[in-house]
């Protein structure tokens, strides 16, 4: 493999405090070196003046075990003109489905797949399952050996706590999650939204790096309180740890609730899609158009490119990854970043247009240059 060299830049790796015009040159699989003027002979040259220059993202909650769940899409059809080259499944698998995971959709795809282990052994067939009605569909025991056997493969323990996926078995599921996780010093991620209490009853449970995830749901048990500011004991429960992810969805971003939170500077921590079958299409489409409404709902850009690369990769415990530091492996995206009118929508029908949109041009994963937009 030649050399590749990115020119001109506006490069931005956060986990390294980087912004400035910069080359980024690639050689092998690696990211060689970054700094003004690089030359070298022989090396494809791309100019990208104009352009942000970023890690590859990490989409952090995705659902991607297409052939063996209902809500599945395919990794590497979603991932090149998205900037993703690496994508983590939230859940959709558990220690019974593992080997299909592995052999079936990370072991195929040019993308790098991660996942968390669904706490129930039926993972997330459909979307609507109740995978926890009943405890007796989780067993730690396999769910803990499963993901330690495959340690290279699984960065956590997924738990949906919705009223309508766990019956009456209350916060039950996410203790079960937390006790699977602390056996493999590993995260949970927990989907909120119609919880059956308060969400600091949840994040009483949780510890520093476990993952709240459809923060902005807008729906019951929310992270606001009735005159529109985030509860004290949300904003503590942050303070103390617990991560913040985005996880868009089908059902669970609103505008209303994203827009009052930013207002009182309560962001993200990480930005996520929980793309799958039937938000592909809108309202979620692809991770640039979330990061595209964050970014016009006043989170600053390089806020929302260390959600996207940096800070998953260390809530997920690969430093490695998430950054442009010379030596890791060529993971690279280029975006472009435009103005105009563009129409976003959230999950719950609210159709806004706003200034700003980021259109991914040229993905690089592992050193090759995979996608090039036109
Ligand atoms: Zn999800």
């Amino acid at each position: 493999m030649g050399a590749l060299i990115l020119k001109g830049g506006n490069v931005m790796d956060p986990a390294v405090g980087l912004n400035a015009v910069a080359d980024v040159l690639i050689r092998e699989n690696r990211i060689a070196s970054i700094g003004p003027g690089i030359s070298e002979l022989g090396a494809e040259v791309i100019d990208v003046t104009g352009h942000l220059v970023t890690p590859g993202l990490i989409d952090m909650h995705t659902h991607i075990c297409w052939g063996f769940t209902d809500i599945g899409l395919v990794p590497d059809e979603i991932c090149p003109q998205s900037g993703i080259t690496t994508i983590v499944d939230a859940g959709s698998s558990s220690w019974p489905s593992m080997g299909s995971f592995r052999s079936q959709i990370a072991g195929p795809s040019n993308v790098r797949v991660l996942g968390f282990s669904n706490i129930s052994s039926l993972g997330i067939p459909t979307a609507g399952t109740p995978e926890l009605e009943s405890l007796k569909f989780v067993n730690i025991d396999r769910t803990v050996v499963s993901v330690a056997e495959n340690g290279d493969l699984m960065v956590g323990i997924k738990v949906r706590q919705g009223n309508h996926l766990v019956g009456s078995n209350g916060l039950d599921p996410t203790r079960l999650a937390v006790e699977a996780a602390e056996q493999l010093a590993v995260p949970v991620m927990v989907h909120v939204g119609n919880t059956p209490g308060p969400l600091s009853d949840v994040l009483d449970l949780l510890r520093p790096g476990d993952i709240i995830t459809h923060a902005y749901h807008g729906y019951a048990h929310g992270i606001l309180d009735d005159h529109s500011a985030v509860w004290t004991d949300v904003i503590e429960g942050h303070k103390r740890g617990v991560i913040m992810d985005v996880g868009h969805g089908a059902g669970s971003f609103k505008f209303d609730v994203a827009q009052a939170a930013f207002e009182h500077g309560f962001f993200p921590d990480v930005i996520s899609t929980d793309i799958y079958t039937s938000n592909v299409d809108g309202p979620v489409f692809d991770l640039p158009t979330t990061m595209s409404k964050m970014l016009n709902l006043g989170m600053p850009i390089s806020d929302v490119i260390a959600s996207t690369t940096s800070i998953p990769a260390r809530v997920i415990g690969r430093d490695d990854l998430g950054t442009l530091r010379p030596g890791s492996v060529a993971d690279v995206a280029v975006f472009e970043r435009q103005s105009g009118s563009f129409e976003f929508c959230d999950s719950h029908g609210d159709v806004r247009r706003y200034p700003q949109r980021l259109v991914c041009r040229h993905t690089v994963r592992d050193g090759h240059l995979w996608y090039s937009a036109e």
